[in-house]
């Protein structure tokens, strides 16, 4: 290899152009990604069962992990690490199998982009800097076609027999897996590891990739560069290490991701979990690259926050196992577990009192426009839910607002007794909050009570 931090299937074409071009639809990406949100939204809720969400957390975590992050991006895409051939196209098909399209089109989006990002200016499709709803739009719906694009060259991935077939297939991809989830499980999980899961991989790929090019801590600047990256820090656990992107725009042919104290990276842990079984070997990481003159650090590095981001992983588990005790417990019936429900429904209420009372401060109790919204989505759920049952949801009603309560209260003391008001434990409080609330809403309102 050249240059460690090159882009390694893109050829310099001299008069490429980043910047000028058109935004097209794109019917087959578009059909595809509207069609499992569509099924998803349609028939997860009709068809959800404890073992269903097993199935979804079990094939979400594995195509993320072994596909997308260690097969897609840090082997084929950056080379960060040797492996057989035979695990190489292993970890492809699992990338393949995320529902995002095949090998040949993630080397060529992800380069485009790279090299896009690179350049002094480049398209807003390339940097993602439209609004978000419009960013969701192009990236999900549309394809950016350039005046002047740049050639590529796939090399041995692009002549690999296998990698094409399933380039032509990757759609298909999904049919032996439905397969042995029907006969596992029936259609709920089929719907709930199949549509749920290419749905949420999708669009949460799309949403940490815009919030990475947008906002968030910076430790590095790469010179010259007219996109800088940012880290997700919530999200640093659940993309397998992928969000600290900052990282990755400063050190992109390291097989490391989290680099720094407080950063999850389970991609990294299974690359050393194969290279301890010799599995794999050559693991690039940032001391063993050549330095990179290019690189500054950042003026402004985020404060050390006192809740590194792996302390949100136990809790994370922990709330998790705790609410699906208490979903199975609700969907079974056992009286005895009530007081668990009751107790969810008090922590979630907590974990969104945080962030709203948090983003309030931050902007000088300016913030009431998220706070107006959080609680009117909050009170819609709820009240479709008391048209359903007014009893359950009433004392559900009262003890979120004691919960919510509780959160700021919690939030401003904490403040007070100077931890860093950060809002990274708020923002993972508020994703966990409205995934709890979503989920009994639509539990409620098919009637599983
Ligand atoms: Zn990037
Ligand atoms: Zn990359």
């Amino acid at each position: 290899m050249s240059d460690a931090h090159a882009v390694n299937h893109l050829i310099e074409t001299p008069g490429a152009d980043p910047v000028r071009g058109r935004v097209r639809w794109d019917p087959v990406h578009s059909l595809w990604n509207g069609g499992m949100a569509g099924a998803t939204l349609v028939l997860a809720p009709l068809t959800v069962s404890p073992g269903a969400v097993v199935v979804f957390i079990l094939t979400t975590g594995a195509s993320l992990l072994l596909g997308h992050s260690v097969g897609f991006h840090r082997k084929l895409i950056h080379g960060s690490f040797d492996c057989p051939i035979w695990l190489e196209r292993v970890l492809v098909w699992f990338g393949t199998a995320v529902g995002m399209s095949g090998p040949h089109w993630i080397i060529r989006t992800h380069d485009l982009r790279d090299w896009a990002q690179r350049q002094p200016d480049c398209h807003p499709y390339l940097s993602h800097a439209s609004p978000l709803l419009r960013d969701a739009w192009w990236q999900l719906h549309c394809r950016l076609e350039l005046d002047h694009p740049p050639g590529f060259n796939l090399g041995r991935v692009g002549r690999d027999r296998f990698y094409r077939f399933l380039e032509s297939t990757w759609m298909a991809q999904q049919l032996p897996i439905a397969a042995v989830l029907f006969w596992a499980g029936g259609w709920s999980f089929v719907v709930w590891g199949v549509c749920a899961r290419v749905f949420i991989c999708v669009h949460g790929h799309w949403l940490v990739g815009h919030l990475a090019h947008t906002r968030g801590p910076q430790r590095w600047l790469v010179g010259g560069a007219g996109v800088q990256a940012h880290d997700v820090p919530w999200a640093g656990f659940v993309t397998m290490g992928e969000a600290w992107h900052n990282n990755h725009h400063a050190f992109p042919g390291s097989a490391r991701i989290g680099l720094y104290p407080g950063q999850s990276d389970l991609g990294f842990a299974f690359i050393r979990l194969l290279e301890w079984t010799g599995l794999a070997w050559n693991v690039r990481t940032p001391e063993r690259l050549p330095p990179r003159s290019e690189l500054v650090r950042a003026v402004s590095v985020a404060a050390p926050t006192r809740f590194p981001g792996w302390t949100t992983v136990p809790i994370a588990l922990i709330v998790s196992s705790l609410f699906a005790t208490a979903m199975l417990a609700w969907y079974v019936g056992v009286p005895e577990l009530y007081p668990l429900i009751g107790f969810v429904v008090l922590f979630m209420g907590f974990l969104i009192g945080l962030p709203i009372y948090h983003v309030s401060k931050r902007d000088g109790f300016r913030g009431w426009r998220n706070a107006v919204l959080a609680g009117a989505v909050a009170g819609t759920l709820l009240v479709i839910g008391m048209v359903f049952d007014p009893d359950a949801w009433s004392i559900l009603l009262t003890l979120a607002a004691i919960g919510a309560l509780a959160g700021m209260v919690f939030h401003a003391v904490i403040v007070s007794a100077g931890a860093p008001d950060t809002g990274l434990p708020a923002r993972t409080g508020a994703a966990l909050g409205i995934a709890c609330v979503s989920v009994i809403a639509a539990l409620e309102s098919v009637g599983r009570y």
